[in-house]
């Protein structure tokens, strides 16, 4: 699904409404009968700018959108998509925000890295302990509704991240162009884990 600013089936609808945004989708559902759509890495996106959360006075404008999403249903469940164990937590409560956040590390090897799912269920965050451990395959959590998951019709945020310096339950799911080359190192396409096929 195309969300970027190319898009101008979306300058039709109100992208800063939660329900008007799932029926967008939903619609998008149908034409392709499917029952995820799923799309972002690296979009160019105006969803943001009704969020004081991605924009300040003194820095460039975050837009730049460096995970995937995995739209469908709230209560849907998200599964493990490979070993590891919590890193972190957090609610990120502010509206445009991913609400419930899980932070998992992974080791493949030699190599430490992460993965963050955001826009979950508040209840996907409440019996979370740090160090617990998931295996690929076991429900890690189920998705939000709009009351909980930062306003957003239903969807799952996920990014790899290799270096978190000191982020706990947090990390930037949007960067502005002048920080893209870092992003583009630090966090690659999430799609190299979720290995999904695109229909063309
Ligand atoms: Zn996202």
């Amino acid at each position: 699904m195309d969300l970027s600013v190319n898009n101008s089936n979306l300058a039709q609808i109100d992208i800063t409404d939660a329900l008007a945004f799932e029926n967008y989708i939903l619609e998008q559902q149908q034409v392709f009968d499917s029952k995820i759509a799923f799309g972002g890495y690296l979009e160019k996106r105006n969803l943001y700018q009704r969020s004081s959360h991605f924009k300040s006075e003194v820095t460039e404008e975050r837009n730049i959108h460096i995970g995937i999403d995995l739209w469908t249903q709230a209560g849907t469940a998200v599964i493990c998509p490979l070993d590891g164990w919590i890193h972190s937590f957090k609610n990120n409560d502010a509206i445009g925000d991913y609400g419930p956040t899980l932070i998992l590390k992974h080791q493949l090897e030699n190599e430490i890295f992460y993965t963050l799912y955001g826009h979950l269920s508040l209840e996907s965050i409440q019996n979370i302990k740090i160090g617990m451990s998931f295996e690929k395959g076991q429900q890690l959590a189920t998705l939000g509704n709009p009351s909980e998951n930062g306003d957003y019709a239903p969807h799952l945020h996920f990014q790899i991240i290799k270096n978190i310096d000191e982020y706990c339950g947090d990390y930037p799911g949007v960067c502005s162009l002048s920080n893209l080359d870092f992003y583009l190192e630090n966090c690659p396409d999430p799609n190299l884990l979720l290995k999904i096929k695109t229909l063309k």
